[in-house]
């Protein structure tokens, strides 16, 4: 990350008190966590929530934090997602100190489950998956036991090696831990800790053909790492009695403490990787990256900074209390970054053409413009001048009410860095739509000063039309059209049908880039906007990220 940015910590939270009992208490000697995605899709905003806690506690307690993939659903992950989590890791600025598989350990959970079978802690299950369903039991009713809970040690331990083997189709047998059918907590009526999936994994191949479940598999890779807090979220709470059930057990050399805090819900937006792929399968977005999704790499593409994330997610802190927290939090902070950040330019979105007439054809001029208002480090560029114009079509008002301080018939403008206009002429075709505006304009005002000391109220951005770059703009909005689309029956009926309206006649000043996703600008007047993934010279394409706080507009209306 930068240093030039500051970036606020979040250094009081619930979890961050607990770690500083464990050390003072010596429980604890250095910190380790770890950051444990399923490679089943990208990262989101909310998964933003838990790197930033992550890996920020184990970097202000002066320890470490893994990536670790949780890759125990081999039908659902792949190496893509495996290379996307990794880049949105980096990008938000973290660095792990290793990055290892669940399945990298396959060959020790496997001996684990051996030695609970011998402990007489597990057996092998042969009811089929809707028996053991059916036989659960419901938060009123106790689990019934099955057939085969009392199967002797070896039976149990040769029928998990012939499943190991692949001596057994999908289903035929499950192993299960022995722990209490009459518990509450549903979690602990033996759950199934290993079921046969004759299918390739992408990181262990063709080698197994029975996986662990995410609950054995988690604490234990936890233990295996040395993780001193595994950090989840509120849904683990519930799991978190057959986490320590299974440590307790196995006994390895460490045992992790796990703590839970809440998700991160934003309105108007999902935060599931399941939901997020029923978008990208079905196209209803542009892919994982469509610049609308609250993927990492949809925002990345959208113009989001990384330090505005990490901001919002230390802002809006650690706690035990799911809520849903307003757009308005996130935009505010990427604002405020790219309020300092980014250079600003000048283009029209809807251009009208001014032609003025009183300036010499053929001539050219250029005008300078400061890159930054505030920050005089980010220099200056000269900006061309000439007889045509563009400027925007909501600056134009033909019938204008007295404080509108743009143009209108007969009256004056300042030219952002240039000169006053005086509207003459509105030029219309035949359907009576106006095609372009006669202006003249005093030689005398360039840089926005006059001889007679005369006050021109209004100001407006304008871009030459001789040199203008023409591009596509992609003006966004949000994706959903209520606040909470996880809770809609159908989440694409929500969809918003406006979340993208597409120009692609707006006029860019030449002083800027065009490649892929480079430099952040604010076009003054308009908002910020980042040049999107595939933009080229020849073809430029501008993705908006944000509007401005429209303070202009509202002095303009205020009548
Ligand atoms: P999804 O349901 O979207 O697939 P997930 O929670 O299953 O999300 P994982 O890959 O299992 O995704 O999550 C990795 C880590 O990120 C977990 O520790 C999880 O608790 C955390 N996480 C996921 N979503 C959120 C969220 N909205 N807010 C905070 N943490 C989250
Ligand atoms: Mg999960």
């Amino acid at each position: 990350m930068s240093d030039s940015v500051s970036v606020a910590t979040d250094t009081t939270n619930f979890i961050r008190d607990a770690i500083t009992a464990d050390i003072a208490s010596g429980k604890t000697q250095k910190v380790i966590t770890r950051f444990p995605p399923e490679p089943n899709g990208y990262l989101h905003i909310g998964h933003a929530k838990s790197i930033c806690l992550n890996f920020g506690v184990a970097r202000d307690f002066n320890g470490y934090c893994n990536l670790r993939f949780d890759d125990t659903n081999p039908e659902k992950e792949n190496v893509e997602y495996v290379n996307a989590i990794r880049k949105d890791v980096e990008w938000l600025g973290f660095d792990w100190h290793s990055n290892p598989f669940a399945s990298d350990y396959f060959d020790q959970l496997y001996a684990y489950a051996l030695q609970l079978i011998d402990q007489g802690d597990a057996y092998v299950d042969s009811q089929s998956a809707d028996q053991i369903r059916e036989n659960r039991g419901t938060l009123t009713e106790p689990g019934i036991a099955s057939p085969y809970r009392d199967r002797p040690v070896e039976e149990s331990r040769r029928l998990f090696e012939e499943m190991k083997a692949g001596k057994y189709g999908d289903g035929e047998h499950v192993l299960r831990v022995k722990i209490d059918l009459n518990s509450g907590n549903i979690n602990l009526r033996d759950p199934v800790i290993y079921r046969i999936r004759h299918v390739v994994h992408h990181n262990t191949g063709d080698k197994w053909c029975i996986y662990p479940l995410y609950d054995f598999t988690h604490g234990l890779s936890d233990a295996i790492e040395g993780v001193t807090h595994s950090l989840c979220t509120l849904e683990f709470e519930d799991h978190r009695p057959l986490y320590d059930w299974i440590l307790e057990k196995v006994n390895p050399p460490f045992h992790p403490r796990q703590i839970e805090f809440s998700r991160l819900q934003l309105e108007y937006s999902l935060t599931s990787k399941r939901k997020l792929n029923q978008l990208v399968e079905g196209r209803h977005v542009d892919g994982w990256d469509d610049p609308r999704m609250l993927t990492l790499s949809g925002m990345r593409r959208r113009g989001y900074t990384p330090e505005s994330i990490v901001t919002f997610c230390n802002m809006i802190g650690i706690t035990k209390k799911d809520a849903t927290i307003e757009m308005g939090v996130l935009e505010n902070a990427l604002r405020d970054d790219l309020n300092t950040r980014a250079e600003r330019r000048m283009a029209v979105i809807r251009p009208l053409k001014v032609v003025i007439e009183n300036y010499p054809d053929g001539q050219e001029e250029w005008v300078t413009g400061k890159n930054h208002p505030q920050n005089p480090d980010y220099g200056t560029r000269e900006i061309p001048f000439s007889k045509e114009i563009y400027i925007e079509r909501d600056d134009f008002m033909e019938d204008a009410p007295k404080k509108f301080f743009r143009l209108s018939p007969g009256r004056e403008v300042r030219l952002r860095f240039a000169y006053y206009i005086t509207c003459k002429e509105v030029i219309k075709d035949a359907e009576g739509n106006i095609e372009s505006l006669v202006c003249t304009y005093d030689p005398e005002s360039r840089g926005g000063n006059t001889a007679d000391g005369r006050k021109v109220k209004g100001t407006i951005h304008w871009v030459s039309a001789s040199h203008a770059v023409q591009a596509t703009v992609n003006l966004y909005d949000r994706l959903f059209t209520v606040t909470n689309p996880g809770a809609a029956k159908d989440f694409v009926s929500v969809l918003n049908p406006e979340s993208n309206i597409v120009t692609d006649d707006a006029m860019l000043e030449p002083a800027i880039e065009l490649s892929g996703n480079s430099i952040a600008y604010q076009f003054e007047r308009l908002g910020y906007f980042i040049s999107d993934t595939g933009s080229t010279r020849e073809h430029p394409v501008f993705n908006r990220t944000l509007s401005l706080r429209d303070t202009w507009a509202k002095i303009d209306r205020s009548d």
